[in-house]
């Protein structure tokens, strides 16, 4: 489902981009050709205006200066009183006197005053078609008080074309190249976006089937021993009953961290914080333990600073559960030795620690023990761990802007380090 959403993504972000860069690169081939037209028609201009001066002051050509425009793609007629002048082209067109004639038709026509007036240049430019070539044309009427001579420039617009051609090609490469990288590069954003989304619906499966499996083994026994309860009487069915209760509340606390892991899944995970005495707290978990570790005959110690911390805004049931977690660890996997919880303060951290002299974690499972379901020895057929206990913890001490590590214990045994934020 996400590699079809990358695709889609992906697809969709492409075209968009393909859209953008296409209609930039039209606009640009638009403005230059534009900026082009501008500057030939001006050049032409220029040149233009110049050898009607020269005409106006003498009717005599020089043809050497006529011919260099002629070199540069321009077609020069010039007529006096019907009489041809001068014709000079270097692609000469098929049927000039055709043309002109064409031209003339398209030629200002002067007034009865204009014809009075001694002096005057009357010109006219247009754009002109001859077959497949296009011409931008200046016909002009140039007058003094000797001679009257009618001139037709014709300048070729196949450069203007040329150069056109190639700001498209240019463009073109330019546009197919960005929109080639972009595409690579939407992938790749969209990729890297959506890893998260990925992470967490691997996540989420790998949950689903790992709960399910758990969940099958204390069902199982619920269901054989409720069975065997119906079959039997007085003590045998009492013993039944006994191991059903047992797994009932194993399933509970299973379910019970399941559903922690999942709200925190969803949503930050809810905290209820609370002005307390983080001494309180270890308090507590030496109440709680101490009669058990007792009894598996492990030495409890703990380690309070000297003196008193300031309170602190933290959810103080929740602190309590995660130490419950690494005690309850703790004293699961030592046969011999201590257990120790301390509590100190580093800057804005508070700093519990519950330190064992068990069987210690290898090195290639420090990385994964706080992932779900997650068990060093998983063959090891113990119906009260299920893998879950170090996960619930993490996403406690996250919720607190903390962390929680892991690291050897010297002489054997494993240290648990909590670092918790203070408000
Ligand atoms: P479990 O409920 O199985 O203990 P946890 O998530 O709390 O699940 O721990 C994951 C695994 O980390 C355990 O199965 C165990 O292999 C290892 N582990 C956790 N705490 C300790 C410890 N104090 N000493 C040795 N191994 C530990």
């Amino acid at each position: 489902m996400i590699h079809t959403l990358i695709k889609k993504l992906t697809l969709g972000s492409s075209v968009f981009i393909c859209a953008i860069l296409l209609l930039a690169n039209i606009l640009y081939i638009r403005i230059a050709y534009k900026n082009l037209e501008q500057q030939t028609i001006s050049n032409f201009q220029t040149n233009i205006f110049q050898i009607y001066q020269d005409i106006e002051k003498s009717p005599i050509l020089n043809a050497s200066v006529l011919k260099q425009y002629t070199q540069n793609h321009y077609e020069i007629y010039l007529e006096d009183y019907e009489t041809t002048l001068y014709y000079e082209s270097d692609a000469p067109l098929p049927d000039p006197q055709a043309v002109i004639a064409e031209l003339k038709k398209l030629s200002p026509s002067l007034s009865p005053e204009d014809r009075k007036r001694t002096s005057y240049i009357e010109h006219q430019e247009f754009f002109y078609q001859n077959g497949k070539k296009d011409y931008y044309v200046s016909t002009a009427l140039i007058k003094n008080s000797d001679y009257e001579i009618n001139a037709y420039i014709l300048y070729s617009l196949a450069d203007l074309y040329r150069h056109t051609r190639y700001i498209i090609l240019q463009s073109c490469i330019i546009c197919v190249s960005a929109s080639l990288i972009l595409c690579v590069f939407a992938y790749f954003l969209v990729r890297q976006s959506l890893k998260p989304v990925a992470d967490s619906q691997r996540r989420q499966t790998e949950f689903i089937a790992a709960a399910s499996h758990e969940l099958r083994a204390p069902l199982t026994v619920i269901m054989s021993n409720t069975f065997a309860m119906t079959k039997t009487t007085g003590d045998e069915q009492q013993h039944y009953y006994e191991i059903t209760a047992k797994e009932c509340k194993r399933m509970s606390s299973m379910i019970e961290n399941m559903l922690t892991l999942a709200h925190s899944d969803r949503f930050a995970l809810q905290l209820d914080k609370s002005c307390c005495q983080p001494e309180d707290i270890v308090i507590d978990c030496y109440n709680y333990f101490e009669q058990i570790i007792l009894a598996k005959h492990l030495k409890f110690h703990v380690s309070l600073p000297e003196n008193a911390l300031p309170p602190c805004l933290v959810d103080r049931n929740k602190i309590l559960q995660l130490l419950i977690i690494l005690i309850d660890n703790a004293v699961h996997y030592t046969e011999n030795g201590s257990i120790t919880l301390s509590l100190s303060r580093k800057n804005q951290h508070l700093i519990f620690c519950v330190i064992d002299t068990g069987i210690g974690i290898p090195d290639y499972a420090k990385g994964k023990i706080f992932d779900r379901f997650y068990r060093v020895d998983a063959s090891h057929s113990d119906r009260t761990h299920h893998g879950l206990g170090l996960s619930v913890a993490k996403e406690i001490a996250q919720a607190h802007n903390g962390k929680i590590k892991v690291k050897d214990t010297p002489g054997g045994g494993s240290t648990f380090i909590v670092e918790l934020k203070i408000m």
